[in-house]
Parts: structure tokens; C-alpha cells; sequence
């Protein structure tokens, strides 16, 4: 009989793949998404006609319960998340709730059950902050610099608990940045390559960034997916730092979706100190010896291959109309 599996988050980026993997693996695939943002499935796509929706208000925990009694999931990926950092600041106690509350709340629905369900807590290298080593792994100590990762850290604790109380299969995979043409505009991987699209077709003539010189563990969503999948079919729970173990620069970054459409950067990028980061942490990058030994697992898209993904999809999306160009994104802002 094929497998359940319940997604929290299952409209955002890891949703789409996650989705995607699963159905292609035979899984019954459930979605929770509650009714205030059931617009949001348009982004799955076709897929949104394969998978079951269930519009559940994340703070309901008696509908949560019905839920997963109802569904009664082999997996829970919990996913859920306001997942741009800077917004945590608006809203820390919001966040605190989604994040920590979903992980809380779901863990409990599944006590409740009585179910052996095994659960995967989104968790991420944000968790870290502020490192004093890098690359960071498995036993690298947490110090969170923002209430976003100061949420996913309590989240990731609480799962942990629940894990040694009872016994339970549980897993946290501590992700770095992955990306895909699906990432919104507003991260920096997006903004770039929506740039160098519009720059190419004429529809813009400038990109304006912050801080060229910050480094970051940029990978593949599609692959970093996997490794979510991968956790929940080992023998053992464990938990797992995710990323590709190379650090690359916003420069390097904006000159390679440049090239990608035959553009030298230097034309066309200008420095705004108004884009720089306040809490801007240096050399946050995996150390994804375990997962490899372990899982077996390795990124399989490069960073020049994720960039030609993303640019690519958005000469497509921009030709189509599909999205407006970064000029126009920057006139509505
Ligand atoms: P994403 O694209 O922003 O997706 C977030 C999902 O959470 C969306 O389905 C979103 O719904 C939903 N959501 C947000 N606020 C909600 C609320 N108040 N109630 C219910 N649902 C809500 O994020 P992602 O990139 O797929 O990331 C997936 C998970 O991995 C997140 O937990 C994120 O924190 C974590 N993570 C991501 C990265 C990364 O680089 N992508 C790295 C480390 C960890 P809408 O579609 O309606 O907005």
C-alpha cells in the first residue's frame, strides 16, 4: 500500500520538490494549508491537483489531532515557516508560534494518535549564528542572532525531546540556503538572476546590491529534498546538517548568472550601502560528511548549474510575461 505522508509548508519552495519526489515515489501525498492562504497552491501547479489539501489553521491543535488521525501519515515533514529571515523582526512572537508551535503541536497530534509516524523538522544552519568555526557539522554549538532562528532552534529542541522520550523516529535537518527558480525575489539568489534576464532582454539596465564580499553555502532545493527523504528511510533517527560545503560570494554569485546570458557584471551592478545586513554572519558553510556517509547523499546540481537553472527560467518567465522584471519590482517597492 503506498505511503502517506502530510506536509506542513507544502506551497513553498521545499514543498514543491518534496511534493514532486514523493508522488514520483508512489506516495499519497496530504497538504496542510490553511484557508486564509489556499491562493497560495496555484504555486504547486499541476501538482495541486495530486495531493489532498487539508485547510487547518496551524495554531488549531484539536484540527491538527483530526487531522493526522484521519491521514494517519507514515511521514510528517514539517516545512512551515515564514522562511525570510529579515521579516522574523516584524513579528518575532508570530514566528515563534508558527515555527515552535507547529513543531509542538504536530509532535503532540501524533502522541495523541498513537501513531508511529516518522517526523521531519525543517531546522537550519540560521541556528548557528553567529559561528566561531567553520565549516560547522553535527556538534557545532547553536548561538541564534535572530528570533527566526531563535524559534527554529526551540523547534528543533522540542522535536529532540519528544525523540528521547518516547523513542520516536524524529529527525531535524539542519539546512544551509538552497534555491531554485522558485525561490521569491526578495532573496538574493532570485533578485539576481531575475536581473540578469531583464538586463539581457532590455528590460532593465542596473542591479543594485549590498555587500559583493558576503559568502554563503548555496545549494540545489531539488537536492537538499532528498536529503529530507533520505533522513526519514535510514535505520536510525539523526539528525543532519544539509549544505554543500563550498562557500561562494555575492560576486561570485552575480557574475556567474551574468555569464550565463553572456553579460560582463561590471556594467551593470551598483553598490547601495542601503542593502547591507546588519547582522551579516561570515563563512556559515556545511560540513556534509555525515549526510554523505550516511545517507548517501550528495548535491548533484553545481552552483553554475543551479544559477543557469534560475537564470534560464526567468528569460522564460520574463518572455512570457510571467513575472515582471526586476526594473518593475523596484518601481513597486
Ligand atoms: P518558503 O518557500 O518560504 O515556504 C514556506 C511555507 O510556509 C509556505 O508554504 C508558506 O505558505 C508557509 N507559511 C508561511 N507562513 C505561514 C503561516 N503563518 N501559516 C501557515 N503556513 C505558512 O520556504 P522554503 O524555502 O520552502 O523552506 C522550507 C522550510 O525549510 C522552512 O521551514 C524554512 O525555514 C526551512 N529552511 C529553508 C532554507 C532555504 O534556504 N530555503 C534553509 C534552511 C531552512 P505560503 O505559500 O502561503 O506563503
Amino acid at each position: 500500500m503506498a505511503k502517506t505522508a502530510l506536509i506542513t509548508g507544502i506551497t513553498g519552495q521545499d514543498g514543491y520538490y518534496l511534493s514532486r519526489l514523493l508522488l514520483e515515489r508512489g506516495y499519497r501525498v496530504a497538504g496542510l494549508v490553511p484557508l486564509h492562504r489556499q491562493s497560495s497552491l496555484a504555486k504547486l501547479g499541476s501538482l495541486a491537483s495530486q495531493i489532498e489539501v487539508c485547510a487547518v489553521d496551524m495554531r488549531d491543535s484539536a484540527a491538527l489531532l483530526a487531522v493526522v488521525e484521519q491521514l494517519q501519515p507514515q511521514e510528517i515533514y514539517n516545512l512551515a515557516a515564514p522562511s525570510f529571515v529579515p521579516d522574523s523582526w516584524q513579528d518575532p512572537l508570530g514566528t515563534l508560534d508558527l515555527v515552535t508551535g507547529t513543531a509542538t503541536r504536530l509532535l503532540e497530534a501524533v502522541r495523541l494518535a498513537g501513531l508511529n509516524t516518522r517526523f521531519y523538522q525543517a531546522s537550519s544552519s540560521e541556528m548557528f549564528g553567529q559561528v566561531d568555526r567553520s565549516p560547522q557539522d553535527e556538534n557545532t554549538p547553536f548561538r541564534p542572532m535572530n528570533p527566526y532562528a531563535a524559534a527554529k532552534l526551540h523547534a528543533h529542541w522540542t522535536m529532540v525531546h519528544h525523540r528521547q522520550r518516547y523513542g520516536w523516529f524524529a529527525c531535524s535537518g539542519i539546512l544551509y540556503n538552497h534555491e531554485s527558480p522558485r525561490r521569491p525575489p526578495n532573496f538574493v539568489t532570485r533578485k539576481v538572476s531575475l536581473a540578469a534576464a531583464s538586463i539581457k532582454l532590455g528590460l532593465s539596465d542596473r542591479l543594485e546590491m549590498g555587500n559583493l564580499d558576503a559568502k554563503r553555502d548555496w545549494g540545489y532545493a531539488g537536492d537538499h529534498v532528498e536529503a529530507m527523504w533520505r533522513m526519514l528511510q535510514a535505520d536510525e533517527p539523526e539528525d543532519y546538517v544539509i549544505g554543500t560545503g563550498q562557500l561562494h560570494s555575492v560576486r561570485e554569485l552575480v557574475a556567474t548568472a551574468f555569464e550565463c546570458v553572456g553579460l560582463d557584471w561590471t556594467r551593470y551592478v551598483v553598490v547601495d550601502p542601503k542593502f547591507l545586513r546588519s547582522d551579516e554572519h561570515f563563512y556559515l558553510v556545511a560540513n556534509p560528511e555525515k549526510a554523505k556517509r550516511q545517507l548517501n547523499w550528495e548535491p548533484q546540481v553545481s552552483f553554475e548549474g543551479l544559477l543557469e537553472k534560475m537564470v534560464l527560467k526567468d528569460l522564460e518567465r520574463l518572455q512570457s510575461a510571467e513575472v515582471p522584471s526586476i526594473a518593475q519590482i523596484e518601481q513597486n517597492s
